[in-house]
């Protein structure tokens, strides 16, 4: 780059070879003729000088980051950026112009051909970290990734210019998110691969001076599709009715001794696990081992999953978790009773409230078996046949089946959760962003959503985005 200075042009821009103390120093005098408004101005507060210092000093940071660009393109070795071989039939001076947090860069680089790879390849765009086919800084990948994960897209087109002042058209914006999000899928299938295969240590590095014991808990949640959008009709004409809610598999996964107080006295976890995927059953059981095996399965007491009574669960805890001891959710054995109740006392809502209430203390304090016999005192004194026989025989069974399942008591002496309420919080969030209007996804979109959602929630984002710092855990 010169260094020679050459007059400003008249319209008052930078020309490109002026140096960057001239430009600032000629920034600074700007400053204060905007400070001066400011101060004499009776309708402006600070958020008008905020807004004019930031827009003025835009062309300096872009000009500062064009330069390094280009210095730290001018110093790529010419090797191959997928397999470090030295390049050959090299040229130079390839302008490639792509958006910035700061506004567009242009920047010239060499291009080379890996005769191993057989490719044509620009090793400074690897080491730059922008995309073969996409335009963009790698801090514009992120915010497109982080918007994009926290709001519909519409919204965040407007909401990423008012606060960033990068311009992103809504249908750029979404493209960009997805294939960030369908980056963040593939890292994390490398990351679990590597959990998995034990070449990752646990996410715990310090000492665990006390045995702990790992919580697991898992849950599944409709969302609805937009795919079959606009064919209803044809479809229904065809006497098929438009399937448009899929299961999002979850779980979460945290070590009890994680469990604390905030100072108002709300129970907090400090360090949790989260998984959310539309890859079936199975994708969550591989994806739910390698979160919790970060989390410190391998060193754990001993585990726990807590779960509501849905067979797959309980499959899947048998087939990934053998060890692992199993509970029902304490309020869906809850809803069981008072499904008894209802059988009994139909519209009585006083009589079904006396009956529930000891037998659900007795559930909590005392024992599962105990609840399970009276009932099945009660369905005896029954008249065979009836609905309601049947209706009590059916939740009986399921009391029955889920009996090892209600350790409620030694469960409260030991301190341990009874209920799946972290689980149910962490749908409850992510479904009230999936469940916005205008916010429907396509099968693979929603993956790609779900894990850039799932990188932001684990800690993980600094992985996925190395320029941003690492968040600390505790705060979250
Ligand atoms: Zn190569």
């Amino acid at each position: 780059m010169s260094t020679a200075l050459i007059d400003s042009c008249p319209c008052n821009h930078s020309t490109e070879s002026e140096a960057l103390p001239i430009i600032a120093a000629r920034l600074v005098v700007k400053f204060e003729a905007t400070t001066r408004e400011f101060v004499a101005a009776s309708d402006q507060n600070l958020g008008h000088l905020e807004t004019q210092i930031q827009q003025q000093a835009q062309e300096l940071l872009r000009q500062a980051t064009e330069r390094g660009a280009q210095q730290k393109a001018d110093q790529t070795p010419p090797r191959c950026p997928g397999c470090q071989q030295e390049l050959t039939r090299r040229s130079a001076d390839h302008a490639r112009t792509f958006e910035s947090r700061f506004g567009p860069l242009t920047i010239k680089r060499a291009r080379g051909y890996c005769r191993r790879c057989h490719q044509w390849r620009f090793p400074a765009d690897a080491a730059l970290g922008l995309e073969e086919t996409a335009g963009y800084s790698p801090a514009v990948q992120e915010m497109a990734a982080l918007v994009v994960s926290k709001m519909p897209v519409g919204e965040a087109t407007a909401v990423l210019e008012r606060l960033t002042g990068v311009k992103l058209p809504r249908a750029t914006l979404d493209r960009e998110a997805r294939r960030q999000g369908q980056r963040a899928q593939e890292l994390r299938r490398q990351l679990d691969q590597k959990t998995t295969q034990g070449l990752v240590p646990a996410l715990q590095p310090e000492l665990t001076l006390e045995p702990y014991q790992m919580v697991i808990q898992i849950d599944a949640w409709n969302i609805r599709e937009r795919d079959d959008w606009g064919r209803t009709q044809a479809l229904r004409r065809k006497g098929k009715e438009p399937e448009r809610w899929h299961w999002v598999y979850t779980g979460t996964c945290f070590r009890l001794d994680h469990r604390g107080q905030t100072a108002g006295g709300r129970p907090v976890i400090t360090q949790r696990g989260f998984v959310a995927t539309r890859q079936g059953i199975d994708g969550l059981r591989e994806q739910l081992h390698a979160e919790a095996l970060r989390r410190g399965l391998g060193q754990a007491a001993g585990a726990l999953v807590i779960a509501d009574g849905a067979v797959w669960i309980w499959r899947l805890a048998d087939d990934r978790f053998p060890e692992a001891r199993q509970r029902l959710d304490f309020y869906h054995a809850v809803q069981h009773l008072a499904a008894v109740g209802r059988a009994l006392y139909g519209e009585d809502k006083e009589g079904l409230k006396k009956w529930l209430k000891p037998l659900v203390k007795q559930l909590k304090n005392e024992s599962a078996v105990k609840v399970v016999r009276q009932l099945e005192e009660l369905l005896a004194e029954l008249p065979s046949g009836a609905p309601s026989s049947e209706a009590v025989a059916k939740e009986i069974n399921y009391l029955k089946e889920h009996e090892e399942r209600m350790d409620y008591r030694a469960a409260r002496r030991r301190g341990e959760p009874i209920g799946s309420g972290p689980i149910e919080s962490t749908c409850r969030q992510s479904q009230c962003r999936f469940k916005r209007t205008g916010q429907y996804w396509s099968p693979v979109g929603d993956e790609a959503l779900l894990s850039l959602e799932m990188f932001w929630r684990n800690d993980r984002w600094h992985l996925l985005f190395p320029h941003s710092r690492p968040s600390d855990p505790s705060k979250n």
